[in-house]
């Protein structure tokens, strides 16, 4: 999968999770060589996203890779979001943001109370949802093509209700689940 690369500075939205751990490696694959990464965080993402980060950039050397924490600001996910782009945007970044079409009522029948950020929203030229169409069940597919599924499996954490281990019961929880089992592939991350 080709990103096409803009000719502004790329910031990307790491939250500690899996899709945009992906998201970083495809920039990297695309022929990026300076990538900003921001975290927001909560429930210890600054710290997954930190081993996003070591482990993609030791896959790419010569990208250089930049990483910062941006001050958790509320306890509501939206507002959480909204503050991070407006914080990395207003810094003139293109933006980059890893959101998911939601699963299917069929596989994920609890949908959803947190729907990812629609990048219809965002005006085109200053930021881009590569996976804005696909499922993450689509994003785990692409990351076994590439030979990275367990290795940021390994390391991504995407629950948001728990700061380690996952609490199994939240959307994102329940949506990592569903994804792995539906390419039957085992989800190796323990965090
Ligand atoms: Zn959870």
């Amino acid at each position: 999968m080709q990103i096409t690369l803009p000719q502004k500075p790329i910031a990307l939205m790491l939250s500690g999770g899996f899709d945009s751990a992906v998201l970083l490696y495809l920039l990297c694959k695309s022929g990026a060589k300076q990538i900003s990464c921001f975290t927001i965080d909560h429930m210890n993402s600054a710290y997954y996203a930190g081993l996003v980060v070591d482990h993609i950039q030791e896959m790419f050397p010569d990208v250089n890779i930049g990483h910062e924490i941006l001050e958790k600001v509320s306890d509501n996910m939206m507002q959480i979001i909204n503050y991070g782009y407006g914080s990395v945007s207003r810094q003139g970044y293109f933006l980059f943001d890893a959101a998911t079409r939601n699963p299917t009522l069929e596989d994920l029948p609890d949908l959803p109370h947190s729907r990812p950020p629609r990048a219809e929203n965002y005006p085109r030229k200053l930021m881009d949802c590569p996976f804005l169409e696909i499922t993450k069940a689509e994003v785990i597919a692409i990351a076994h093509h590439y030979g990275i599924l367990d290795g940021i499996a390994a390391i991504t954490h995407s629950c948001t209700e728990t700061t380690a281990e996952r609490c199994g019961e939240c959307w994102q929880c329940l949506e990592r689940k569903v994804s792995f089992a539906k390419n039957n592939f085992v989800d190796v991350g323990f965090f």
